[in-house]
């Protein structure tokens, strides 16, 4: 089967988003039907990664390859537990476990980075509205600076205003140090940004469009006792 590549998120040394990184939904596996005991299937990104699944009662397996075709490819094996609880109004509502060693937490998706599918939290995950969101902060905090020297607080592109009359030069020279340091973090976020939109074209997207192959109930033993018993502890996922 293919698998995983990686590395096209490290530019600037910064961690993806949340929203670029191929993931599995565990409210799309429930609709589709998909997580009923018994089942081995294949889900394939329109990236060309694909993993295999296999379900239980409380838990699934996942089964593929990192970085195919490469000399540190990779074959990993590991079960995620599934939590499931009452809804207000009937039925339930299912949660992956996430997998990696001492988290443990309840999510609904599960985010592939450096070989494992982990909640955000455990790949340290942020979300585009989060940038956006700070972005808006670093931009109010610049306006405020800027109206404290005698700026207007508009005009966040021109060099920081002189110091005004009666006015410390210390205390000048500290707010300009931080509103250097907010447009810094700001040009940080945007160059990323940027960098994102750049890598997007040309390339497939890594939205998971995802069909499912395969899909087949399990019957025979031998499916059964080939997934039995092969939990793999995820101790360091090592990025
Ligand atoms: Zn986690």
């Amino acid at each position: 089967m293919g698998g995983f590549g990686s590395g096209r998120w490290y530019r600037y040394g910064t961690r993806p988003l949340a929203e670029q990184c191929l993931h599995l939904d565990v409210n799309k596996l429930k609709r589709e039907n998909l997580l009923r005991p018994g089942l081995y299937y294949s889900i394939r990104w329109e990236s060309g990664s694909t993993i295999g699944i296999a379900t239980f009662h409380d838990e699934i397996e996942l089964s593929y390859a990192t970085n195919p075709g490469k000399g540190d490819e990779e074959h990993v094996r590991y079960r995620v537990p599934l939590n499931r609880t009452p809804c207000n109004f009937g039925g339930y509502r299912c949660w992956f476990v996430c997998p990696n060693m001492g988290c443990g937490r309840r999510v609904a998706k599960l985010y592939f980075l450096c070989g494992y599918f982990l909640c955000r939290r455990c790949h340290n995950l942020t979300y585009e509205s989060q940038n956006e969101d700070k972005v808006d902060r670093l931009n109010r905090k610049m306006r405020k600076l800027r109206t404290k020297v005698g700026g207007n607080g508009e005009d966040l592109i021109s060099p920081f205003p002189d110091k005004p009359k009666g006015m410390h030069w210390d205390t000048f020279d500290r707010l300009e140090l931080k509103d250097f340091e907010a447009d810094r973090e700001k040009m940080r976020i945007l160059s990323w940004q940027i960098s994102t939109l750049e890598s997007e074209i040309g390339r497939l997207s890594a939205d998971p469009a995802e069909e499912v192959l395969d899909n087949r109930q399990l019957t025979g033993t031998a499916d059964r006792a080939r997934l039995e018993g092969q939990q793999v502890a995820i101790s360091s996922h090592g990025c």
